[in-house]
Parts: structure tokens; sequence; C-alpha cells
């Protein structure tokens, strides 16, 4: 489906600028400020964007929560359990303002966008100053100001969907970028709620995307990682866009040295695809490519697009022209009407991919999905046995997999020291699997080549070459 996108335009860009400048102009504003995170890594980069606004207002960041004059709760709604966990952790620090009454606290993200939460928030939460949904991320300056200058909470939730260009960013690391290629999605998954909360799918303008990538790849980033709930419909929302396979052949040629995305939708993996994976040694050889069920009838319900057989085709293509690939997925359990057969379905397709990591869930009902509205909701603690089962086959199986790196080499991207010993590094392998390495603080942000010598608790251990 074609539609324009919608642009903010460079007018209201420049107007937000001068709300930013108007608030580091003000004598009472906060000075420090926290981001508490939920949720997906597109939350995690438009908090990196969120922080950047922040420091254009003359903040500065506070590591430390409690101590922070500007706290902001960017919120994820895809399960209930993410929902709760924020609205609580939002309930407390209200306790904490009581010691630190300048403290101003904001929510915003998915979980605003919901129908009917705005109204909840000025009923029930009234001592949350700013509330406000993805949509009016670039607003914040001007949302800010009016809430200092008035003194009164402000809620601001609009359905829009907008692409906001050339905001700020401060990133978390300096050696690994995030970079969103589409906003939206289109797909209504019938479980899911991204769509209702995000948006319509709207893809970047290509030009943007490459001068981005061109950015980092000058200041010295080693991995980009390409974001969209779809990438594999990128471009379809534009007149005139190459497709997925297009554009990152376009990215490959900036020889950035190390190449990811997320997520793939199966139904639409192109052969084209695999061939520029296939032929690129910036674009990592590793597939994270949620399957949801291994049941046709729980599949066709959940309105995937897919059969379990055109899956495991996907896969078998995938491995074929990448040999050694490194597979991930997400899987949902106890889907409403999923019966014991059907779940053992999902067990065998566990069993006969074998990942080398996978994420799961049991289904959690959200208001507004075809999904919550379906008869058969299944019981709590057959969601919970469930998922136990599975993540027990799924760590039985994990150690075999990950033995076909043993004495191979890889390079890793080394992210930090090691959660068991200061003398040892960590970071991720070309195959997106976790490899631990002696080494120190000199190996962080950098990408050192190695052997692995050993596995130990799912991860694996490396000899520096
Ligand atoms: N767009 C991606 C895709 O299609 O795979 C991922 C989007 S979603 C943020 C990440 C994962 O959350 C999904 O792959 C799915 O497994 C899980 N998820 C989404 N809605 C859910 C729900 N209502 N209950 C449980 N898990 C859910
Ligand atoms: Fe949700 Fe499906 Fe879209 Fe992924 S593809 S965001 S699961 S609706």
């Amino acid at each position: 489906m074609m539609r324009e996108n919608c642009l903010v335009t460079a007018e209201e860009m420049k107007r937000q600028r001068l709300f930013a400048d108007k608030v580091r102009e003000m004598r009472d504003r906060p000075r420090s400020y926290h981001v508490v995170t939920y949720g997906c890594q597109m939350n995690a980069h438009d908090s990196e964007k969120i922080a950047g606004m922040l420091e254009e207002m003359g903040m500065t960041l506070s590591p430390d929560r409690e101590q922070a004059d500007f706290v902001i709760f960017n919120t994820c709604c895809v399960r209930e359990n993410a929902e709760r966990r924020a609205l609580g952790n939002v309930t407390w620090l209200k306790e904490v303002r009581k010691t630190r009454p300048g403290m101003v606290i904001a929510v915003c993200g998915c979980m605003i966008q919901q129908p009917g939460m705005a109204e909840k928030i000025l009923k029930q939460y009234k001592f949350i100053d700013l509330a406000f949904g993805t949509a009016n991320l670039h607003r914040l300056p001007e949302m800010l100001y009016q809430q200092l200058n008035s003194g009164r909470n402000l809620v601001a939730v609009e359905t829009e969907d907008f692409i906001a260009e050339g905001l700020p960013v401060r990133r978390l690391r300096q050696d690994a970028a995030y970079i969103t290629i589409m906003y939206g999605c289109d797909n209504f998954c019938s479980y899911c709620v991204v769509p209702y909360v995000r948006g319509r799918e709207r893809s970047r303008d290509p030009k943007q995307i490459l001068a981005e990538a061109r950015e980092l790849r000058d200041s010295g980033v080693q991995e980009i990682m390409l974001l969209g709930q779809n990438v594999n419909s990128y471009g379809r929302s534009l007149a005139s866009a190459p497709t997925f396979a297009g554009l990152l052949r376009e990215i490959d040629a900036l020889e950035i040295p190390r190449i990811r995305f997320m997520t793939s939708h199966p139904k639409d993996l192109s052969d084209e695809l695999i061939e520029v994976m296939a032929g690129s040694r910036h674009i990592l050889p590793q597939f994270h490519l949620p399957v949801q069920s291994g049941s046709n009838e729980i599949l066709k319900r959940m309105n995937r697009h897919y059969t379990r057989e055109q899956y495991l085709e996907r896969v078998e293509k995938l491995r074929q022209a990448i040999p050694g690939i490194g597979l991930s997925t997400d899987l949902i359990v106890a889907f409403p009407g999923e019966t014991e057969a059907q779940f053992q379905e999902t067990l065998s397709l566990v069993q006969e991919v074998k990942y080398d990591s996978a994420f799961f869930f049991v289904y959690s009902p959200r208001t507004g999905t075809r999904a919550a509205e379906m008869p058969e909701q299944i019981p709590e603690e057959v969601g919970t046995d469930r998922i136990k089962r599975l993540i027990a086959l799924q760590e039985s199986l994990q150690q075999e997999t990950q033995r076909r790196f043993l004495h191979t080499q890889e390079e890793v991207l080394v992210e930090g020291f090691s959660r068991r010993s200061n003398q040892a590094v960590s970071g991720k392998g070309r195959h997106g699997v976790s490899v631990t390495l002696p080494g120190g603080a000199e190996e962080i942000g950098k990408i050192v080549p190695c052997r692995i010598v050993g596995l130990k608790h799912n991860t694996l251990m490396g000899e520096r070459i």
C-alpha cells in the first residue's frame, strides 16, 4: 500500500529547537535527567533521541534516577507485565519525590498511545507532570517548556504518523549504533498491539538513512543495527525506494565493519536478501526470524501469513546460502485455543531448527487486538507450564548447537567486562553468539579476533589470536 510519508517540516523542527533554547534559559529548569527504558531496540533508540533533546536543553545525565531533576519513563505495552512494571516504578518515584520536591516526572512511549491511557493518567496518576505518546516525541522541548511554565500536568497524544528527521541523539555506545529505517507496522498479527500504538508502516527516505550511516562510519562506529518492525517490507510506503535488500547493498558499500538488522517477518524474507547477505563480508551471518508458533492452525489465527513448512524452507535456504549462520527467534505459548498437541508442534519445530537463541513469551491479551476477543483464552498456569518446558528444551539443545563454533575463528565486538571476572571481557561474535575471552578495558569497543576454545554455561570461551 502506498502512502505519502508524513514528515515533520523543517520549520517545525526549528520551532522545537527554539523551545529547547527557551528551556535552557529558564532559571528554575531541571539540570539533570535520567531515562528509564522498557521494551525493544526501537524504544532504546527513542530514549537516545530523548536524551539528545534533553542535553540540548542544557541537562546532564544522572546515572541515578533518584538524584535526577527530570526522570522520564519510556514505556512498552507489548505485554501486560511491561506495562505493570512501568506503572509500578513511576508510582514508586512519586514517594522519592517527597524528599526532592522539584523533581519532574514524565512518562512517554507506546503505553501512552493506547486508547484510554491519557484519561487514566489524568484521573489516577495525577502526580505525573508530563505524558506523551510516540508520535509527539519531537515536540518534547515545547511540551516541557509549557509544563515548566504552567506547573500543571500536561498529557499529549497524537495519532498522526510522523517521521521526524534530524533529532539530536545521545548514543549509549560509541562503537555500535542503531539506525531506524522504518516506523510502525501494517501486519496486524492478531495478538499484537504495535500497529495500534506505533501507527502505520512508513519508511525513511533512503538518502537520510545512508547519510546517517556515513556519518556513523566517519565517527568510528564499528557496528550498525538497522531497525524496523518488519525490515523486509522496507520501501513499500515510498513512491520510489530500493527494496530492503537493495538498501542493504548500498549500506554494505560504505564499508562499516559490521551490519545487523531486525526484525524480519518470515513472509517477506526474499531470495534477493539472502543473496545480498551471502555475498557480503559486512552484513553479519546472523538472522532473527520470529516464528511465533510451530502449528499451522495457530499461525493462521495469529494472522502470520506463512506456514510451518514455508518457514522451514526459508531457514533451509538461509543455511544453504550462509553456512553456519546464527539463528534466533521469538515464540508465543498459550495463544487462545492452543491445544497441547499444537504446543507439541512448537516444541518439535524448536527441536528441528536448533536455534542459537530464542525469546519465549506467554501470550498476553492486549485490548483492541483481535486475539483478545477470541474465545478459549488459556489459563495462566498452563502458559507458565508450557513456557518452562520450552525453555528447558532450548537449554538442552543450545549447548549442542553452539558446539559447531568450537575450534573456529571468530571476531568479537567487545561490549564490556564479563559478569564472572574482571580479567575477562565479553561481546558478540559475527554469528550473534556471546563470547568471553581474557582481556581488559583496552579491548572494550574493539573488534578482537579470537579462536573458540571452550563452551561454558551456553557461553563460548575465546582466546585472542
Ligand atoms: N515486529 C517483530 C516481529 O514481527 O517479530 C517483533 C515485534 S514485538 C515488539 C516482539 C515480540 O513480542 C514478538 O515477536 C512476539 O513474539 C512478542 N509479542 C507481541 N505481542 C505479544 C503478546 N500479546 N503476548 C505475548 N508476546 C507478544
Ligand atoms: Fe506486531 Fe506482527 Fe507487526 Fe511484529 S509484524 S510488530 S508482531 S503486528
